[in-house]
């Protein structure tokens, strides 16, 4: 019988992680899956490790792990992965606004043969206005900028042992777990979902940690920013040129304007755009730098005792 793992990323959600499981374990047994629970604690500055453990004393399909500090949503994804070993491996956040339900659906299109089975928002949920926004703009870009629709994508997937393998052999430290699952291709198919409420805690993105995220994104996807840079250079190259010839023509028929205020939006304007033009490369930059200092994506402090000697062996060392 084919093993499911489901992987929660949790940070600070002390009063999801028991609930949550039981739910989920409850769905689980009822129809018959052999499952694991991987509770990734995401460097959690609450009882969020120590409710895992407490799970874990109730329930052995659960094991987790904890962060040195906080990592980041998609570090405790990709850590989620790597701990987790069954043949199907669903993500999922532990906050149970992704309806656990859908698990079924995503399982019975995997048993019949797709590899990736995506969970497409048929709503976004309750967000504020300026999130919704956002979200709808960045998506925009994103979907265009990288050819696949992404608006409705979430982080909740189901990925056959192979989709999971070929993701964990990608060597960038900064990933976008929703874009390089549609990137490394396979049998696709998608599931329909309508976003829940939370029940308990809150929501752990603020306006600049998803302004970040979206840059992170982008540079981490596409080149393209760095090639209107260079839209920018030929735009300007002719305009430059064309206004050279008119300033130089009409300087020769005795005619030259006074041209303070052009002289002013000029500088301005090409001022501006070397800034912006600077920073797109620094972006770039600072995202080489990054990845070649080869740092891990995340460093697990703690695992609970349910988890395999081999990996508890690999980070007991770092004690
Ligand atoms: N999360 C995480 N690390 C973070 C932020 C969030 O592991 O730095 C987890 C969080 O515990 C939850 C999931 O990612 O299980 C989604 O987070 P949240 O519910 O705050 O986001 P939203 O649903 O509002 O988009
Ligand atoms: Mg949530």
């Amino acid at each position: 019988m084919s093993l499911l793992s489901i992987v929660l990323p949790s940070y600070n959600e002390e009063q999801n992680i028991v609930n949550t499981g039981k739910v989920l374990s409850e769905l689980m047994e009822k129809n018959g899956i052999d499952y694991e629970l991987v509770f990734v604690s995401d460097g959690s500055k609450d009882n969020t490790y120590a409710e895992i453990c407490k799970l874990e004393q109730m329930n052995s399909h659960v094991k987790g792990a904890e962060f040195s500090r906080n990592f980041g949503k998609e570090a405790a994804i990709f850590a989620g992965l790597e701990l987790a070993s069954g043949d199907a491996v669903v993500v999922m956040d532990c906050d149970l606004q992704h309806p656990p339900e859908v698990i079924l659906q995503m399982v019975e299109k995997w048993e019949a043969g797709a590899e990736v089975v995506e969970g497409i928002k048929n709503s976004r949920g309750k967000e504020n206005i300026f999130h919704k926004a956002f979200a709808n703009i960045f998506y925009g870009i994103m979907s265009s900028l990288i050819k696949i629709d992404m608006k409705s994508s979430s982080d909740f997937k189901l990925l056959d042992r192979k989709v999971v393998n070929a993701l964990l052999e990608m060597p960038e430290k900064e990933t976008f777990f929703r874009a390089l699952s549609f990137w490394v291709g396979f049998k696709k198919e998608s599931v329909y979902y309508d976003v829940r409420e939370r029940q308990f805690g809150s929501s752990k993105w603020s306006f600049g940690s998803l302004v970040r995220y979206a840059i992170s994104n982008v540079t981490g996807f596409t080149t393209l920013p760095l090639k209107f840079v260079s839209w920018f250079g030929v735009i300007f190259v002719i305009l430059g040129v064309g206004l050279g010839i008119q300033t130089l023509v009409k300087f020769c028929m005795g005619t030259a304007v006074e041209g303070f205020t052009t002289v002013i939006l000029l500088l301005l304007m090409t001022g501006g755009l070397i800034m912006v033009s600077l920073g797109i490369i620094g972006n770039y930059i600072a995202r080489i730098y990054e990845e070649v200092k080869g740092r891990p994506r995340y460093i697990i402090s703690k695992v609970t005792d349910n988890m395999p000697e081999q990996v508890k062996g690999a980070w007991k060392k770092n004690d």
